[in-house]
Formats: C-alpha cells, sequence, structure tokens
C-alpha cells in the first residue's frame, strides 16, 4: 500500500495522473514509481489507454476510482470505440482493464500514420486556468485526440509541446510541468468547420457510453449522403471523388484531406475507417453525434418507387424525382 495518490483532475488522461504521482513521490527514478503503483517494473502505460488496473486500485489509499471511471473519464477508450459492434466494445474494454499491449492496436490507436509525428498538446487557455485553479498544469484527454486542432471550450488553436510520443513509449513519464513550454500556433483564426469539428469530436469522447452496437452510423451517413445527391437514390452507389473533394474544400487547407477510399470506407460494411474519417464526413453533412447513434432509418425508397408506379406515374418522371434514369426505374418496379 503507498500513502497517497493524486484524485485525478476533470478530464485528465489516466497517464498524466501517474506522471503526477511520480513528481509528488521525489521517487529519484520512473522505474521506482511504476513498481510502487504496479507491483513490477515491466508495465507501459499507454498516453491514450491505462496499465493494468486491478494492481493499482489496491495498491492506492483511495477506494473511490472504480476502473469504469477510470476508462470512461481518463482514456481516450470512448473515443475510439464509439462506432464498434457490441462484441468489439466489450473485448476492447476488457484488454483496456487489463493493461494487454494488444489493447491500442486492437482499438485502432495506432492505424494512423500521422500519430508518427504526434506531440503532447495544450490549449494555451487552459493551460493557464488549470494553473490558476489547480496549482498545475496537466495532460487533457480531449486535446490528444488525432486531429483535433482547436479547443472546444475557448475556440483557439492548440499548442504542440515538445514533447513527443514517438519512442519513448516504454517506461517513460512526461508530465505537463507550469514551465511546459508551448510551442507557437498559426497567427490565423480556426474557421466555423474546425471549430463545429472539434465540438463533435469532444461529444464522441464525453457522451455518455453504453456497450449498445455504433455500426448503424453507416445507414444514416449514407442517407444524408443521398438527400444532398452524393450516392444513388438506393445508396448503392456512392459518388466518393466528388465527396472527398467537396469535404476537403469544406474543411480548408491546414487538414488532414480525406480520400475516396476513406470515403468508401466510412460507408461501407466491411471496412474499418478511423472514428476521425467519420466525424469529419459527419461534420460535412451537419450531423451531430446523436444523429449517428440513433436507430437507422428504414428505407423505403423502394416501396415508395414501385406505390407511385402502380399509380400511373410514368417511369420517366419518377427517374427525374429521384436523380437516375428510367432503365433502373424500370428495373426497379419489375417484380
Ligand atoms: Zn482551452
Amino acid at each position: 500500500m503507498i500513502p497517497f495518490f493524486p484524485a485525478p483532475y476533470p478530464d485528465e488522461l489516466w497517464y498524466s495522473v501517474i506522471c503526477r504521482y511520480h513528481i509528488r513521490s521525489g521517487n529519484p527514478s520512473v522505474k521506482y514509481s511504476i513498481r510502487e503503483l504496479y507491483g513490477t517494473n515491466h508495465i507501459n502505460v499507454p498516453v491514450e489507454l491505462c496499465g493494468a488496473l486491478s494492481p493499482l486500485l489496491e495498491a492506492i489509499p483511495t477506494k473511490a476510482l472504480t476502473t469504469k471511471d477510470i476508462i470512461m473519464q481518463h482514456t481516450l477508450y470512448p473515443y475510439y470505440t464509439r462506432f464498434f459492434s457490441t462484441n468489439r466494445k466489450k473485448s476492447a474494454y476488457m484488454l483496456a482493464l487489463n493493461g494487454n499491449r494488444h489493447a491500442g492496436q486492437h482499438i485502432g490507436i495506432y492505424q494512423s500514420s500521422s500519430m508518427d509525428a504526434r506531440r503532447l498538446r495544450y490549449c494555451p487557455e487552459c493551460f493557464d486556468e488549470d494553473i490558476a485553479a489547480y496549482g498545475e498544469p496537466y495532460w487533457h484527454r480531449l486535446h490528444q485526440i488525432p486531429g483535433i486542432a482547436v479547443c472546444p471550450r475557448h475556440g483557439c488553436w492548440l499548442a504542440d509541446t515538445e514533447v513527443t510520443l514517438t519512442g519513448h513509449r516504454h517506461n517513460l513519464l512526461f508530465p505537463a510541468l507550469p514551465d511546459c513550454h508551448l510551442l507557437p500556433t498559426p497567427d490565423t483564426t480556426p474557421t466555423a468547420a474546425q471549430k463545429t469539428f472539434a465540438a463533435l469530436m469532444q461529444d464522441a469522447l464525453t457522451a455518455p457510453y453504453d456497450f449498445h452496437g455504433g455500426g448503424g452510423y453507416r445507414a444514416i451517413i449514407k442517407r444524408a449522403l443521398r438527400n444532398r445527391g452524393y450516392a444513388s437514390v438506393t445508396g448503392g452507389r456512392i459518388y466518393a471523388a466528388r465527396i472527398a473533394e467537396v469535404v476537403n474544400a469544406f474543411y480548408g487547407g491546414n487538414f488532414e484531406s480525406v480520400d475516396s477510399n476513406e470515403i468508401y470506407g466510412v460507408a461501407s460494411n466491411n471496412r474499418t475507417v478511423s472514428v476521425r474519417k467519420i466525424l469529419q464526413l459527419a461534420c460535412f453533412l451537419g450531423l451531430s453525434l446523436t444523429d449517428l447513434l440513433a436507430p437507422p432509418p428504414e428505407d423505403n425508397t423502394l416501396v415508395e418507387i414501385r406505390e407511385m408506379y402502380q399509380q400511373g406515374v410514368s417511369m420517366y418522371h419518377i427517374a427525374q424525382l429521384y436523380g437516375t434514369d428510367r432503365k433502373t426505374i424500370a428495373r426497379w418496379v419489375k417484380p
């Protein structure tokens, strides 16, 4: 049993809590702190998740923390798994809880190539507020979501710090410190699209979480694409190249672009794609997280078309109404 353990701050990464423990303990090395908390030297505390939680919860004096609180409120688990099936959500949860070294891979954290150059980030305004409120800064979960560029609370750019995540994954801790150097941010103002996108990412991280299957977003995105003329009437064909072009124009420069393959990936049932790309497309379409998690709509298009045909509307007119050709309508109305 160790004598004290810092209480986590709002939205603080679990990794950051461990960093603060290390600083306060005055231990000569990180190894020493890790051994105290986990009972072994060979623990890697991943920035986005947590190490094995049960040995640690036994070692610390406070009994107020539960594993569920830690995973849901102090790791990026809810963000990364939001759109998984029930089974995958559960297996990812167990891997995270046990500190399994494949947890990150299973959850899709290391898929993105842009991870290579990632640094821990901070909002300059949150940084000052945290020091004023708590006497010290700490790493926020929200600021570390890959692709989030703006602080949803202050609407300003997030700043990179000098702490890079590459190559330092094992047994090293980098606490946020009051003299931590925040690198300069662009002297432009974030666009409305960038702010809305950041707010949607925040929702994906912090909205109430359940273990229901989250795959319904595909049908919802497909319907929105169809209503905007970016997919064929039945949603079978998606005009991905055109969509990629308008999505990239919507977000403007300085923003990781999407390509047509990723657009197909978001809408298709048998491909996995990063949460970031799902949200990028959803935000462009004006969809909220609640929209994406709603039960998928029933598709009545074919029924409507058949009824119209039976009521005597010509195939030509139906084709015009649904933005397709007569031949396609003929195929649909004939049994
Ligand atoms: Zn902020």
